[in-house]
């Protein structure tokens, strides 16, 4: 999409209001509640043409343009998600950034324990399930939780617990 029709579409404030109609805040994220494409990210429909063809964009570029203005977004080789969720839409969780920038992030990220990108469902599935509990109310943190794999669970990052009992049993100094 040209930057003429880019600037029509965040002018337009029926088409700013669908979008964030599709959008919902849920655990600090904000969510797309409509279409998803493969890569598991969001796809919003802007509209139709004059010559009859539909301008659908990636939502969170939407999102970015909406928060950041329309310059940063052509300015933009990718448009970065900070917090590794494809759905959010969040403004401060999306950073420009180089197609290299964002791949490296990607490659860093992926092993990370619990990281988004290491679950197992697939991005495209994930993605799916998360959309639907936040549509309809559902459990999102069980969604997100059932993603990770068992060999993230049983990693000792995640029982930081015994790290506080362990300092418990310290007997306190004398005087
Ligand atoms: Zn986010």
């Amino acid at each position: 999409m040209d930057a003429v029709r880019w600037t029509a579409a965040l002018a337009d404030e029926k088409v700013v209001r669908r979008f964030e109609a599709l959008v919902r805040s849920v655990r600090g994220h904000d969510w797309w509640t409509g279409a998803i494409v493969r890569s598991g990210h969001g796809r919003f429909w802007i509209g139709r043409t004059n010559d009859g063809r539909g301008d659908v964009v990636a939502a969170h570029r939407f999102a970015f343009a909406l928060g950041h203005g329309l310059e940063a977004l052509m300015g933009a080789e990718a448009v970065m998600h900070l917090c590794d969720e494809p759905l959010c839409q969040r403004s401060d969780h999306l950073a420009a950034g180089t197609r290299a920038e964002n791949c490296r992030a990607w490659m860093a990220r992926r092993h990370d324990i619990g990281s988004p990108h290491r679950d197992c469902r697939g991005r495209l599935a994930r993605s799916r399930m998360i959309r639907d509990a936040v549509r309809d109310g559902g459990d999102v943190t069980a969604v997100i939780d059932a993603g990770v794999s068992w060999r993230d669970l049983e990693r000792p990052p995640l029982l930081g617990l015994e790290v506080v009992s362990t300092l418990a049993g310290v007997p306190a100094a004398p005087d």
